[in-house]
């Protein structure tokens, strides 16, 4: 893969023969030709900055950074500069950004098809299989969900031989790093600032992300909605969080929480209006059976739930794969154009029951990756292995193939960057993902809101299948339109 395709186009754009403006160009497509001099400087302040403005995380390194707030962190891993992004693909993964809300939400309403299409899953995922029973909970309560709120995260790669913007995957659970997101933009449009005279790129270049204030805007309206003042929102955490908020784990939900008669959840004394999951997407969150009646106890008050049962599994990559079918699609959005948008954005995805295209992924493994259903990275499974898993499984004959999708591989363009991780810089040849936030909310009869609201570029070693930052893969990144 050509490794050098962002300086060319840089070349390109220079034709007119304004030689600084080629310098600069390349400035920011190739880092690692800036002078190591301003190079250091800009680490510096870039480290400096993270620190001033709170783009820090905790640090695994101490022990007692999950328990107290304000205690052993570190600057949040990240890129030097932002990376080189097409203008146009930008403005479509913002377009489409209001349609996969919309999406989302219909598939939420329709219990029987997320039932049925997870129904083979169900067998042989057992995690998977209690949400389900959760749903399947609600079904049999007939509860309705009046007021509904999403605060969703659509990931994309850019394939770099159709350049087609193509869709890693949709977030309804737990959508990561609105917060931290906002500030790295932040950072790089002010060191782009600082350094114009260096590097000759325009600040402004670097689109708007207020993905926090719009996640808080949106828990803020779903409380208002829920219209009660002496209510709160709720934090769902992990133990040892090591994001700071007002917080609840699944357990103490467990040991403080109650319904009352009308449908009111209460813990610890206060009504709560929006239970915001920030864990509960994985199955190392529910250590016993305590977080699994915690979740049905929420599952089963009124509180609003970001997300409810119906929305967690709707983002789960069997649905996705289900929703890539011929004419799913148009069993939930009616508008033409709305479905040619979404659809573009489907990579190749297949079920393991589809023996041809199971066939060739055993013949050219590199091309495919196989993902169960499961969140946070780390999970999914890549090259040799691929064809390894696949092998197994088709001898075994068992139906255990049900707990996974195959996915086309997406080969982005391969570029240069400086990445900085616990202050330590390091040159690296680096691919991106793009995510981008939206936000959705509505009651029993109107659409509250729902638009694109921010985004998140994480990059990471061109060498790494995984892509996550929590997990250590990836460091955050924001973009430069081009
Ligand atoms: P998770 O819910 O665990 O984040 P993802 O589907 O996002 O699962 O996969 C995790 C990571 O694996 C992504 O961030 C990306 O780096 C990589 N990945 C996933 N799907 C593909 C694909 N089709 N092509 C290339 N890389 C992929
Ligand atoms: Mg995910
Ligand atoms: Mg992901």
């Amino acid at each position: 893969m050509a490794g050098n395709a962002p300086s060319s186009v840089a070349a390109l754009k220079c034709s007119a023969g304004v030689k600084e403006e080629l310098e600069t160009q390349k400035s920011i497509f190739d880092p690692h030709g800036v002078d190591p001099n301003l190079v250091g400087k800009m680490e510096y302040d870039a480290l400096v900055w993270s620190s001033l403005h709170g783009l820090v995380v905790g640090d695994r390194a101490s022990q007692m950074s999950g328990r107290l707030p304000g205690v052993g962190l570190v600057h949040a891993p990240i890129s030097l500069l932002p990376m080189s992004f097409p203008e146009s693909h930008w403005k479509q993964a913002c377009e489409v950004a209001p349609i996969f809300n919309e999406l989302v939400d219909r598939v939420s309403l329709d219990a029987k098809f997320l039932q049925e299409a997870l129904s083979r899953t169900k067998k042989v995922d057992v995690f998977t299989s209690r949400l389900l029973d959760i749903h399947a909970k609600m079904i049999d309560m007939d509860k309705k969900e009046e007021i509904r709120l999403g605060l969703h995260r659509s990931d994309y790669m850019l394939d770099e031989q159709t350049n087609l913007l193509l869709q890693i995957e949709l977030n309804t659970i737990s959508s990561s790093f609105p917060g931290l997101s906002c500030l790295v933009s932040e950072l790089h449009r002010s060191l782009l600032h600082q350094f114009k005279q260096h590097l000759g790129l325009d600040p402004e270049r670097i689109p708007e992300n207020n993905a926090v204030g719009q996640f808080a805007a949106a828990l803020y309206k779903a409380w208002a909605e829920y219209n009660n003042p002496r209510s709160v929102v709720m934090v769902v955490v992990q133990p040892e969080e090591r994001n700071i908020s007002i917080r609840k784990t699944l357990a103490e939900i467990d040991a403080q929480g109650e319904l009352l008669p009308d449908g009111t959840l209460v813990v610890d004394g206060e009504a709560v209006a929006v239970v915001y999951f920030r864990a509960g997407y994985a199955p190392t969150d529910y250590p016993s059976e305590s977080e699994w009646s915690a979740r049905l106890l929420i599952e089963q008050s009124c509180a609003i739930k970001c997300p409810s049962i119906a929305y967690h599994l709707a983002g789960t990559k069997k649905i996705q794969q289900e929703l890539a079918k011929p004419n799913q699609l148009e069993r939930f959005l009616e508008n033409k154009d709305d479905i040619a948008k979404v659809r573009k954005c489907f990579a190749g995805l297949w079920s393991l029951d589809d023996s041809s295209i199971v066939k060739d992924a055993i013949q050219r493994p590199g091309l495919y990756v196989m993902k169960p259903q499961r969140e946070g990275g780390g999970n999914n499974i890549y090259g040799d292995d691929v064809r390894l898993a696949l092998q197994r499984l088709e001898k075994e004959g068992m139906e255990e193939d049900a707990a996974y999708i195959l996915m086309q591989r997406i080969f982005p363009t391969i570029s240069p960057a400086i990445l900085i991780r616990e202050g330590v810089s390091h040159k690296e040849h680096v691919i991106s993902e793009l995510g981008v936030y939206a936000t959705y909310l509505r009651n029993k009869t109107n659409v509250i809101m729902n638009g694109q609201s921010g985004y998140l570029m994480r990059t990471k070693v061109s060498s790494s299948n995984e892509g996550g930052v929590a997990a250590g893969f990836a460091v955050l990144d924001s973009i430069y339109l081009r």
